[in-house]
This record gives C-alpha cells, sequence and structure tokens, in this order.
C-alpha cells in the first residue's frame, strides 16, 4: 500500500457572527486547511487544521503541498511515526512549532484518519476506546458581550445540551470581571462547572490577584491565564491561588506540554490536535498528563476531539468552541445531558459538506508563484 495523491486545500471560512476575545480582538473568519490523501488501492483519509482569521493560511497549506506532500509520495500511510518523524525533521530547522506544526498536524489527523478507516473502527475506539463520549463544555468567545447579553449564550448552551459554561475574561479591572462571573454562577446555580479563559492577557501578579477576588465563585479553572512562555509564573498561579489553571492551545509541542505539566503549571492540560502535530502528539500528550494524574482537555474542532477525548481513560471537558464548522458539517456532533458522543463511523467519522464549502475556497498556489523577472 502506497500513498498516491495528497490533496491541499485552502478556504476562508465565515464565522456566523464576530467573536471577541481579550487578545486577538474581533474576529470574522477563520482559516481552513485541509488535506485529504489517497492511497494506490483507493483508500483515502482526511484532516485538518485552522489558523485565526487570514493569518498564516496560505502559508500552511503552501508548506504542505511544497515540503510535506513530495515526502509523502510513494510512502505506506500506515507507517504513522515514522512518516511524522520524516516531517517533523524535514521542517525542524524552520519549525519545531508554529507554522511548520499545523501543516504536520493536517497531514497526521489524515493519516490516521486512513488507517481507522482501513480497520473499519471509529477513531475513539481505535485510538484507545474507553469511553464513546466526553462532557462537553460551551466556549463562548465573549470578552464584549453585556451581562444580558452573556446570560442568553448561557441559556442557548443549556438548551444544547451543555452543562458546563466558560466566558471571556482579561480586562484591567478585577471588580467588572467579577460582575461578570457573579451574574453566570447566580444564573447555572451552584452546582454547574464555570471557567474562565483570560487569553495570556494578565501578568502573574493580576492573575493572582484575580484568583483570590474569584475564589467565592467556586470556579472549575482559569485559562491561560498569562503568556505560555512563563512556565514558573504559571506555577505560581498554580500553587498561590485558590483555582486550577489550564493551558495548553499556544503550546505546540510535546516537550512543551511536559515541561509546563511536569514544573506544576498547569492542572488541566489544553491541547488540540490541530496546533500540536495531530492526533499522533495529543495521545502522547494525554499520556504524559496520565503519568501526572492530570486529566486532558481539548481545545475547538469539537468534532474532531470528541473522539480524542473519548478514547482515553483521562478525559477532561470538551470545549464546544465558537470557530465551528457546524453549517460545512454532513453529520452534526451529538450532545446530550452534557456529553459529546463520538462517532461509530469509521475513521473519525467527520465529513465535510464539499459542495457547501466550496463558495470559500482560496486558490492559495497560484498566489504563491512569482512572477519570471527575465
Ligand atoms: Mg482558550
Amino acid at each position: 500500500m502506497k500513498i498516491e495523491k495528497v490533496e491541499t486545500e485552502l478556504y476562508h471560512v465565515p464565522l456566523a457572527k464576530p467573536v471577541v476575545d481579550a487578545i486577538h480582538g474581533v474576529q470574522r473568519e477563520f482559516s481552513l486547511i485541509v488535506v485529504k490523501i489517497t492511497t494506490d488501492d483507493g483508500a483515502t483519509g482526511m484532516g485538518y487544521t485552522y489558523s485565526v482569521g487570514k493569518v498564516g493560511g496560505t502559508s500552511i497549506a503552501t508548506l504542505v503541498k511544497d515540503n510535506l506532500v513530495p515526502l509523502l509520495i510513494g510512502e505506506d500511510p500506515r507507517r504513522i511515526e515514522q512518516l511524522w518523524n520524516k516531517m517533523w525533521w524535514a521542517l525542524h530547522y524552520v519549525g519545531r512549532s508554529g507554522i511548520a506544526v499545523f501543516a504536520l498536524s493536517a497531514v497526521d489527523t489524515a493519516l490516521w484518519d486512513l488507517k481507522a478507516r482501513m480497520a473499519n473502527e471509529p477513531m475513539w475506539r481505535f485510538l484507545g476506546g474507553h469511553d464513546n463520549k466526553a462532557e462537553a463544555y460551551g466556549g463562548g468567545i465573549d470578552f464584549d458581550m453585556t451581562i444580558p447579553q452573556l446570560l442568553d449564550q448561557t441559556q442557548g448552551f443549556l438548551d444544547a445540551g451543555i452543562r458546563a459554561i466558560k466566558i471571556k475574561i482579561g480586562r484591567e479591572s478585577i471588580a467588572q470581571e467579577c460582575e461578570r462571573i457573579a451574574a453566570i454562577r447566580e444564573f447555572i446555580g451552584p452546582d454547574k462547572k464555570l471557567m474562565v479563559d483570560v487569553n495570556m492577557k494578565w501578568s502573574v501578579e493580576q492573575a493572582l490577584r484575580a484568583v483570590r477576588a474569584f475564589e467565592k465563585y467556586d470556579l472549575y479553572w482559569i485559562e491561560e491565564p498569562t503568556i505560555p512562555d512563563d512556565i514558573e509564573g504559571h506555577r505560581r498561579i498554580e500553587t498561590e491561588g485558590p483555582i486550577p489553571v489550564a493551558t495548553g492551545e499556544n503550546l505546540h509541542s510535546i516537550y512543551e506540554f511536559k515541561e509546563m505539566i511536569s514544573r506544576g503549571g498547569v492542572s488541566f492540560p489544553d491541547a488540540d490536535i490541530s496546533n500540536l502535530g495531530g492526533i499522533t502528539a495529543l495521545m502522547k500528550v494525554a499520556h504524559i498528563a496520565e503519568a501526572y494524574n492530570r486529566n486532558l482537555t481539548t481545545h475547538g474542532i469539537q468534532e474532531m476531539h470528541v473522539s480524542c477525548l473519548a478514547a482515553i481513560p483521562n478525559a477532561s471537558l470538551l470545549e464546544i468552541h465558537a470557530f465551528r464548522l457546524d453549517d460545512f458539517l454532513v453529520h452534526q456532533l451529538e450532545i446530550r445531558d452534557g456529553y459529546a458522543y463520538a462517532s461509530d463511523r469509521p475513521g473519525h467519522g467527520v465529513e465535510i459538506d464539499w459542495e457547501k464549502i466550496a463558495a470559500h475556497r482560496v486558490a492559495f498556489s497560484e498566489e504563491c508563484v512569482m512572477a519570471p523577472t527575465y
């Protein structure tokens, strides 16, 4: 069995409504980079990664097409570790994280999809098969919402069968954040999980002042309280404050996760197959976390991550993110009574409606061709 064809596609996908957080400002769309692999005997696999707005999408797609596809053609797609290392080292000098690992992530996910489909197994069972579901939480990207709008959003999550809620924070005024958190805690009652997400906005001192003020609201975690590079700062927020820390959507390798976890900077490692090195890397982070008695949560692309969390014994919450492909998915993620259910279709089971999304396709390769100067 050999890889015969690898297709790379770029889409600029509009969000149903603009979203806002403390760092990235207003976001109206995201870039989706899709990789489709076909073997000489007709087996197929599909993976994707995404980036905020239009930033990086063209570069990621070009990196896949120009630098990874030539490494894959003619290779056995079942040897994922061998291919992953080949790609990692090909990109290493310009990579180790960032755009390079986004490109690798999309390919890796397509390889796992292909392999699971060949085995006729759903991804959650192929990867480990612990359970077929994961507890879901609503991750609002709601920094600019008024309190009534936050409560409306919360009601929407509850109506959708979601029982845990997260809101964006990160203002200078801790009193103002307390007012927003208090309103939601009162609205959902004492028993439901409530989290906050700073998107790296605060210093360690600001974060420590804030978590002490937030203690009375019984928060399940505070996410990305400060920059991901400050591991000692995370350790201080974890150990000196009363609220556990979640972080990881800006950690882009198993080594970065190992440092953050082993040095006591995080209670809830937050992994994302689209920016960490695909399913291969997420499963390794899950096992590192398990050895440190930590439960893994995931960031975004819930339709994919539900199968990863369902596979492992140390799963925490699945983020139901506002960057959604829902409008372009053939099968909607099933959520009921607080849990999201992994697909039982072979592979990850995520099918994109290619006809519907075609209007948002961008011809990236042409943009990269330099006109001859002679
Ligand atoms: Mg986050």
